[in-house]
């Protein structure tokens, strides 16, 4: 297993419709472990495969963050049903050190293929799973949760994020 570099937000990997998985390889199974890893390391409660580089619709998730506590891999996920709104703080591993509230779903019904069991499963999710689930499935369509927010705020978001990247970028430059 290795731990996969994350990609940052504006890579164009994470602005576009990521591709159907059409068949659960040996490839692809590494690949869920790698982000699986990654995701533990990081430490995060979710990953989608664009966030490491790679057009697929995949996405690992634990809300627990611990290693292989409740992990859940799904390949071709969508969320089928919605109900309820719920405000929370979201942040994103490829968007490092922004957080703020975003507006979701309470609870929601997600349809995928689970490599682990090999088959469809319709998991019903609430609370902390049901947000994680409807943002890593957002970044199977290129979308961020900052795409979420109304268009001021979105804009004041983007703004202060690629300023903070951009003297991030110039810290790690000086100390190469
Ligand atoms: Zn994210």
């Amino acid at each position: 297993m290795a731990i996969l570099p994350i990609v940052k937000y504006p890579a164009p990997v994470l602005k576009r419709r990521a591709e159907e998985i059409k068949k659960v390889t040996k490839e692809i199974r590494r690949l869920i472990d790698n982000m699986a890893e990654t995701m533990y390391d990081a430490p995060g409660v979710g990953l989608a495969a664009p966030q490491v580089g790679e057009s697929l619709r995949l996405i690992v998730v634990d809300p627990t963050g611990e290693e292989a506590k409740e992990l859940i891999a799904l390949v071709n996920p969508e969320v089928i049903a919605g109900e309820g709104e719920i405000i929370g703080e979201e942040g994103c591993l490829s968007v490092p050190g922004v957080r703020c509230d975003v507006k979701r779903w309470a609870k929601v019904k997600v349809k995928g293929y689970d490599p682990f069991k090999e088959k469809m499963v319709e998991i019903e999710a609430k609370d902390l799973l049901a947000r994680i689930f409807q943002h890593e499935i957002d970044h199977l369509n290129g979308l961020i949760f900052l795409d979420r927010l109304g268009r001021v705020k979105r804009e004041l978001y983007k703004r202060r994020y690629l300023k903070h990247l951009k003297e991030l970028e110039k810290k790690s430059n000086n100390s190469k």
